[in-house]
């Protein structure tokens, strides 16, 4: 990852992207205090395109907030660096990870001189769990770790730490033969996957977990809306794990898991065993916007392109 040639956003320069390092007393790498994002760039229809920069960026500053993090640069200059993260790395589609960190200032716990880095790097990647699994869909297990309690690590953050959490639940799932974990919260309800959220459609409505430990996911937000767009109910309850099993289709959201429906749950087939046609409707919607296929969500899209 490190040995390639482009460029990295970092602290308002491009730099070569061999030379973008960090000292190893960088702070956010010992305790893991850092903020960041991932965002995906599509080759649309009118040129390459970032799907909806603006709720990425307010996140990021957000989380930063929650976190006590003082950002140095503003939105503006946050939107910037991410569009010519991937304008200057010639990209056609792009992933793009934002992140702010405490650098190697000062160390240990009490640090009060440290300072708040920002990068941007941008890199191409394809579909986060396979081609071949957006349509046949994945196996996975009801994770043996809990996600956070909201009391634990604040969730509306999207933080450093956080993730210890989900490689744990994720590793587990692999280890057992699964594509991924579904997490429950401290109460025993479906929260969501290790960097997805989660839904399920039952006769015809469309469910999902309240966002109380889980990320206020921004595929997440736009499925809502877009299932709403198509005339399909939406509810945000708690939701237990038979509930899954006796479900009509599930599927995960993520920015970069997209829409990826899931065939199993511990073992037992959901719904048809593959994607259903309700998650299909939505994934094939997505699809067209992200790609600015469709006229009345182009403001979703930010064209890289001076
Ligand atoms: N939950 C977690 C834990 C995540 O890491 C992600 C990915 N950012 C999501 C949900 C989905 O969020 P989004 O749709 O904004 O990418």
């Amino acid at each position: 990852m490190a040995d390639r040639d482009g460029l990295i956003w970092l602290d308002g320069e491009m730099v070569p992207w061999r030379e973008a390092k960090v000292h190893v007393l960088t702070h956010t790498l010992h305790y893991g205090m850092g903020v960041f994002e991932g965002v995906r760039a599509y080759d649309a229809e009118q040129g390459t395109s970032i799907f909806r920069l603006d709720a990425h960026t307010q996140r990021l500053l957000n989380s930063a907030k929650i976190m006590n993090m003082k950002m140095p640069y503003d939105k503006a200059t946050l939107d910037e660096a991410q569009r010519a993260a991937v304008r200057e790395n010639n990209l056609k589609s792009a992933y793009i990870r934002p992140m702010a960190f405490y650098g190697a200032e000062g160390m240990g716990l009490r640090a009060d001189n440290l300072k708040v880095h920002v990068m941007v790097a941008a890199w191409e990647w394809g579909a986060y769990m396979g081609e071949e699994n957006l349509t046949k869909g994945i196996k996975i297990a009801t994770s043996s770790y809990t996600r956070h309690h909201v009391n634990v690590t604040m969730t509306k953050a999207k933080s450093n730490g956080q993730y210890m959490n989900s490689m744990l639940a994720l590793q587990e799932a692999i280890g057992n033969g699964c594509h991924e974990a579904l997490l429950l919260d401290v109460d025993g309800y479906v929260s969501e996957g290790s960097g997805e959220n989660f839904f399920m459609v039952k006769e015809g409505v469309l469910y999902t977990p309240e966002l109380t430990s889980c990320l206020d996911g921004i595929t997440r937000k736009t499925i809502m809306q877009l299932a709403k767009e198509l005339g399909i109910e939406v509810r945000e309850k708690r939701i237990t794990r038979d509930e899954v099993y006796i479900c009509d289709e599930a599927f995960f959201t993520g920015t970069a898991a997209e829409v990826t429906p899931i065939r199993m749950l511990d073992n037992r087939e959901i719904g048809c065993g593959s994607r259903g046609p309700i998650t299909e409707k939505l994934q094939s919607l997505y699809f067209d916007i992200v790609h600015g296929r469709s006229p009345q969500h182009m403001n979703w899209l930010t064209q890289v392109a001076n």
